[in-house]
């Protein structure tokens, strides 16, 4: 990835990794699961200018590195979200969805005025604070190796709860991230609609969900559906053949939230492999297939693509002698194009 620093949002963003160890110590999870110190979290919001390799054709919307956790331990890790990406994939995913699946004109213009910074609050969230977040305990392994491969799928949903516990947090005002609770009501709708449902559009019919960010979502949603079905939380709508799941009670979804939260740090950190497995096995794999059905049938005719690519922008340097004094920016649209032309000019052959 060739980028640009936003510095503008990096500074804004700044106050989130400033506040890693204050999120840390207010966090629902055991205390003896809690970091005592957090170190080295930084976080920048940058535009990407190119992409190759893994990055292209479809792209991250943030990188965290590095992978290894005795260095993030030692040292702390590095974040940056790719801000221009996010926002793209905004503008494509189109009203038409949103129109289709808004339960009411209410949630549709919160999703509208306030969806945008809902989104990248959770993803500041996510990769600051969640990632960073809880130990493990003295002489249990790395979750690679007690988790096996449930471990990417447990650390995802780990650091989803995360963002999500703090998003309606007060302190979200407090630092002046959000003027008000419009954007975190908006992430929790969003996430709700789309862990139980939307995200199917992606698979075959018959299929169970593999990726491990999918069967994070739906094992977050689904547990959290599940859990306050007494109190109707989360309640599932029927209204003219139409499925909507809305959230009736917010603090006490965040509560739930709070609570899963807590059950799989204490997975992460004790190496609890059976614990783990049921979790995932249970809530975030199997697929409702009348609910599949439904979504497949519902988005088909908006016509957006489950899975967005991306053409590079293209920059052509204005010389004077040989320093660059100037670059031409143009916006190709077509993807076969520029593979071409980029095989014509940069092959190794
Ligand atoms: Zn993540």
């Amino acid at each position: 990835v060739v980028q640009v620093k936003d510095f503008d949002a990096s500074a804004r963003m700044s106050v989130v990794a400033e506040n890693v160890q204050w999120f840390e110590d207010n966090s629902p999870i055991d205390y003896d699961h809690k970091k005592e110190s957090v170190v080295g979290v930084s976080y920048k919001i940058v535009a990407a200018v190119g992409e190759s390799g893994d990055s292209s054709p479809a792209t991250p919307i943030g990188v965290n590195l590095p992978n290894a956790n005795w260095i993030r331990v030692e040292h702390g890790s590095k974040s940056v979200s790719l801000g221009n990406i996010e926002d793209a994939y905004h503008q494509s995913s189109g009203e038409g969805m949103a129109k289709e699946f808004s339960f009411s004109t209410m949630h549709r213009e919160r999703a509208d005025n306030y969806g945008v910074l809902g989104s990248k609050m959770h993803t500041a969230l996510h990769e600051v604070v969640g990632h960073a977040s809880g130990k493990i305990n003295p002489g249990i392994g790395t979750p690679k190796e007690t988790l096996k491969n449930y471990s990417s799928t447990l650390e995802e949903a780990r650091a989803d709860l995360v963002a999500l516990y703090f998003i309606l947090d007060d302190k979200m005002q407090e630092i002046g991230l959000m003027q008000n609770k419009e954007a975190g009501y908006s992430e929790f709708d969003s996430y709700i609609s789309n862990g139980m449902m939307l995200q199917l559009r992606r698979i075959l019919p018959g299929d169970d969900i593999e990726e491990d960010h999918m069967r994070n979502r739906q094992l977050v949603a689904s547990w959290a559906f599940e859990r306050g079905a007494k109190e109707n939380v989360i309640e599932r709508k029927v209204i003219d053949g139409k499925t909507y799941f809305v959230v009736n009670d917010y603090d006490k979804l965040r509560g739930y939230f709070g609570e899963l939260l807590n059950e799989i740090q204490r997975i992460k950190s004790e190496g609890d492999f059976e614990s783990g497995r049921l979790l995932v096995e249970t809530y975030g794999v199997k697929v409702d297939q009348d609910l599949h059905a439904e979504v497949l049938r519902r988005s088909a005719p908006l016509n957006l693509a489950p899975y967005s690519g991306f053409v590079n922008p293209e920059m052509i340097a204005t010389m004077e002698g040989d320093s660059i004094i100037d670059v031409e920016i143009t916006y190709p649209m077509d993807f076969l194009g520029q593979m071409l032309r980029y095989g014509s000019t940069s092959s190794f052959e």
